[in-house]
């Protein structure tokens, strides 16, 4: 009898936690299933570096992978097989693949409908240019320790002289070399040009860190070790976005790296000297061998309109708080500007935030945005300048005409561009450097 109830006692309680194991199931894969809705609803989206791509005929749904993954909601399970839900979360760590027990995923550049467009590299990470090399993530792959990697590789050919030209060390004002992009991919570089005792300028059109600096604060970062330069290892399977910035600074303090910030690169030419010109918004240089490590971003679109020098227009939301008070203005409407609007109205302190879009409704946004834009919106905390486009920014205005010409002046003491941008890709085939699209290609 005693044993008969223990029994029955043992099945009720282990079908008690079944039950909320497949609730918890349930209940996970109904989040995935709304991230998956709410990306789609940009349209076809891809990761711009390597991203896993699932064979659901392999896929046993052991669910490795999504343990795996160190980015949140990015792979799930649905209907018990792996998924990536939100390919744009996806920053290429192929741990998901490693994890998968029957090599069910493989890491691919781009989908079968949309190509994802690389540079040509040799084993050297050099262009078809000669002396012209791309290294970290705007070659098409991700992660700061593989920036860190190619970022020597390429310096380090540079020093042997391998591409044929041997550095100038300083001739007619030249560098022996340019780096361009101040992000991991860069910084070791430089480092490792300056080891070797050559000239070298690193630029970048914002400050010292690169993507890592935009990173949401106490971001976890998964590293693995980063073998710097001069500078040594950096141990630590994981850091804190705030230990990074930590090493930057130790970094500039140490070895003082020369530097040129606020220059946003524009052309690269070749010259009949042999030299290459790499030409600014407001400066040019010339030097034998030019590093490209401009990351994955891209460059800000800019309005091109009268007044947009001046200091109040900026391209990116960093911190709210720096608007306390102010008359915001958001020139876009994509993601980027629903979620500097959504921003600014949710810190309260702005004395107005206005969303100006030259469309009717807001395209190629999250389903989720928009949904909590219109809400923003009817509550009267983001003010909606819907078919409006910028005509000039003046010190406390700016000048909007709508779809009939007409013109209206709305106060303003800032404004946030986020008009889309040029995509890396674009910028290397304008520079003559050779590409290649991928469509779901290892
Ligand atoms: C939210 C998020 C989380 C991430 N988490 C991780 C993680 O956990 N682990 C990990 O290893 N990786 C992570 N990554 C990826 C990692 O940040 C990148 O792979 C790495 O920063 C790439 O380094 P990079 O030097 O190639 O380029 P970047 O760090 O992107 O630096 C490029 C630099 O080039 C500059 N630049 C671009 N265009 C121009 C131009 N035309 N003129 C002048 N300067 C220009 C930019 O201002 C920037 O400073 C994450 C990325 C994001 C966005
Ligand atoms: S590649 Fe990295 S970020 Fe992408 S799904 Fe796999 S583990 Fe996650």
């Amino acid at each position: 009898m005693t044993s008969t109830l223990t029994f029955f006692g043992l099945l009720a309680l282990a079908l008690f936690i079944y039950s909320l194991w497949e609730r918890a199931d349930r209940r996970k894969e109904g989040v995935a299933r709304r991230i998956a809705e709410d990306v789609r609803a940009m349209g076809d989206v891809v990761a711009q570096s390597l991203s896993p791509s699932i064979n659901p005929s392999l896929c046993i749904g052991s669910g490795a992978c999504v343990s795996a993954c160190p980015e949140k909601s990015v792979i799930a399970l649905v209907q018990g097989r792996a998924q990536l839900v939100n390919p744009l979360g996806c920053i290429g760590h192929g741990a998901c693949a490693t994890a998968c027990p029957v090599d069910a995923i493989k890491l691919v550049y781009g989908s079968s409908t949309q190509g994802v467009e690389l540079p040509i590299l040799d084993s050297h990470f050099q262009t078809n240019q000669a002396g012209v090399y791309v290294a970290g993530e705007l070659g098409g792959m991700g992660l700061i320790r593989n920036a860190v990697s190619q970022g020597r590789q390429a310096a380090d050919h540079i020093i042997a002289g391998a591409h044929g030209r041997a550095p100038r060390r300083g001739v007619g004002g030249a560098l022996d070399a340019l780096v361009v992009g101040a992000g991991p991919a860069g910084i070791s570089a430089t480092l490792r040009l300056m080891e070797a005792g050559l000239s070298v300028l690193l630029v970048d059109r914002e400050g010292f860190g690169g993507t890592i600096l935009h990173y949401p604060r106490a971001k976890v970062v998964m590293t693995g070790v980063l073998d710097f330069p001069v500078y040594g290892k950096v141990r630590g399977q994981k850091l804190s976005k705030e230990q990074l910035m930590e090493l930057w600074l130790d970094i500039q303090r140490r070895w003082r790296p020369p530097l040129a910030t606020g220059h946003l690169v524009t052309g690269l030419s070749a010259r009949a000297d042999g030299m290459i010109e790499v030409v600014a918004e407001h400066a040019s240089w010339r030097a034998a061998s030019v590093i490209l490590a401009l990351g994955g971003r891209g460059s800000p679109r800019k309005l091109e309109v009268p007044g947009e020098e001046c200091s109040k227009v900026s391209y990116r939301l960093l911190e709210p708080g720096e608007f306390r008070g102010k008359h915001v203005m958001v020139v876009g409407g994509g993601n980027s500007a629903v979620e500097s609007a959504l921003a600014l109205a949710d810190f309260g302190g702005c004395a107005s935030v206005s969303l100006s879009y030259r469309r009717k409704e807001f395209a190629r946004c999250r389903a989720d945005n928009k949904r909590r834009i219109q809400e923003c919106i009817q509550s009267g905390s983001v003010q909606a300048l819907l078919s409006t486009e910028v005509v000039s920014i003046e010190g406390d205005a700016v000048l909007l005409s709508d779809e009939q010409k007409r013109m209206s002046r709305v106060q303003n003491d800032a404004v946030i561009v986020q008009a889309g941008g040029t995509p890396p890709a674009q910028l290397l085939a304008s520079f003559g450097i050779q590409m290649v699209t991928k469509y779901g290609e290892a």
